[in-house]
């Protein structure tokens, strides 16, 4: 068993979905003490009222915040290569659309991605999950969708299968063949689709459950909402649940889709409408916002504030990705939201906790402090998530426990 002592102050989020007021009506316990058990949290409150039991191992907070460890429920962090130019050409003037209709964006990274091997794509995203842990992500998910062939989509998803063994952050696989169309079916959108979605390729990421969620970007740039209702509906046959990169750049209903189509998430937003808003609301389809992406592009940001008044469930990710969001520091995200989009320090940890696991559907495992969840915790070295926040760019993370064991100690 393992004793946390010395909290100065516990955040006792509760399991997500959390909606509208309840994201910062979040208790907290000043003084606090946390027991973990084979892995879960079994006792927390006030340290006063704390029974150690004998030969427990103890940890000394230092006085600092302690809450559940961050969960980055949107990235497409397995890639190779990087687009530097594009960022120089975006300052320049040129739009991500226009970049993406010279023959950039997506495509540049499809090269790449094509060219590089399992091992590689594995070396290559190491380093960055060591990063991400020491920020404090203790689980992750990671997109497909930079194959687009059914050889090297399946490389992708290997890869994703394969970095479990090799480091702690609880990682979750998405397939998005359908994140854009490969040069060799250009003007061929449905029959690439035909290909990516066929039969024996779903049933072979369902059997080495190499993916749980399959997901689309539906934009007029991709795949347009007849194509992605498509997709989702195929998928969810194989049992992958579907998500959707939805009104990023343009209005085209696709929030409304992913209400009807069940999805678990609609990601992005930017262009969202109340009907939209609305049509999410009446499901539960959880809001996931991408600020970096915005912060990265220079663009509009999604409207948090009208989502969250609305009492749609708002998560946070960084989109992490080589194109348009190379930002992998959740917390950066995290204080992007507070200043960009108004949302208070206390609902973007919400957002990058609770709610982020019910979009990878795991609310009742991971994401919270309660007895039985999963003991996935973060020590800062600062007091507060207010402090947290107010100091983007310096990583005030302490100690990373998870299922209980100590994997990252910048204590000493
Ligand atoms: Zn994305």
């Amino acid at each position: 068993m393992l004793v946390i002592l010395n909290i100065g102050e516990l955040v006792v989020i509760p399991k997500g979905p959390v909606c509208g007021r309840e994201m910062r009506n979040v208790r907290r316990i000043q003084n606090a003490a946390i027991v973990v058990d084979g892995g879960q949290i079994s006792w927390f409150g006030r340290a006063t009222d704390v029974l150690i039991p004998p030969g427990s191992d103890v940890l000394d907070a230092g006085g600092g915040c302690v809450l559940p460890g961050l969960i980055d429920c949107h990235t497409h962090g397995v890639f190779a290569g990087t687009r530097e130019n594009e960022f120089v050409q975006r300052i320049e003037g040129k739009s991500y659309a226009d970049i993406a209709r010279e023959g950039g964006g997506i495509r540049v990274t499809v090269d790449a991605v094509r060219a590089a091997t399992l091992e590689q794509l594995i070396a290559l995203a190491l380093p960055r999950l060591s990063r991400m842990l020491h920020n404090g992500v203790t689980s992750l998910e990671i997109k497909s969708g930079y194959g687009l062939s059914v050889d090297d989509e399946f490389k992708m998803l290997e890869s994703v299968r394969r970095l479990r063994e090799f480091q702690p952050i609880e990682l979750v696989g998405t397939y998005l063949s359908a994140h854009a169309v490969p040069r060799e079916f250009d003007g061929h959108t449905d029959e690439y689709l035909g290909r990516m979605l066929d039969d024996p390729v779903l049933s072979r990421i369902r059997d080495g459950r190499l993916a749980e969620f399959c997901d689309v970007f539906c934009e007029t740039t991709a795949f347009n909402i007849e194509q992605s209702r498509r997709v989702l509906l195929k998928a969810k046959q194989f049992g992958l649940l579907p998500k959707i990169h939805a009104d990023q750049i343009t209005q085209m209903g696709a929030s409304r889709l992913a209400a009807e189509g069940g999805a678990i998430s609609a990601d992005h937003l930017e262009k969202i409408d109340d009907g939209g808003i609305a049509a999410l609301k009446a499901v539960g389809t959880i809001a996931v916002l991408l600020p970096a992406c915005s912060f990265f592009l220079g663009v509009e940001q999604a409207p948090a504030r009208k989502i969250i008044e609305a009492d749609v469930p708002v998560a946070i990710a960084t989109d992490y990705n080589p194109g348009s969001s190379m930002v992998e520091s959740l917390p950066l995200t995290m204080t992007i939201a507070c200043t960009q989009m108004r949302m208070t320090p206390i609902e973007v940890v919400v957002a990058a906790t609770a709610n982020a696991a019910a979009a990878i559907g795991r609310q009742d495992r991971i994401g919270a402090i309660d007895i039985g969840m999963q003991a996935d915790l973060i020590v800062l070295d600062v007091p507060s998530v207010e402090r947290w926040m107010y100091e983007p760019g310096r990583n005030c993370l302490r100690t990373v426990l998870k299922r209980g064991k100590v994997v990252v100690d910048s204590s000493g």
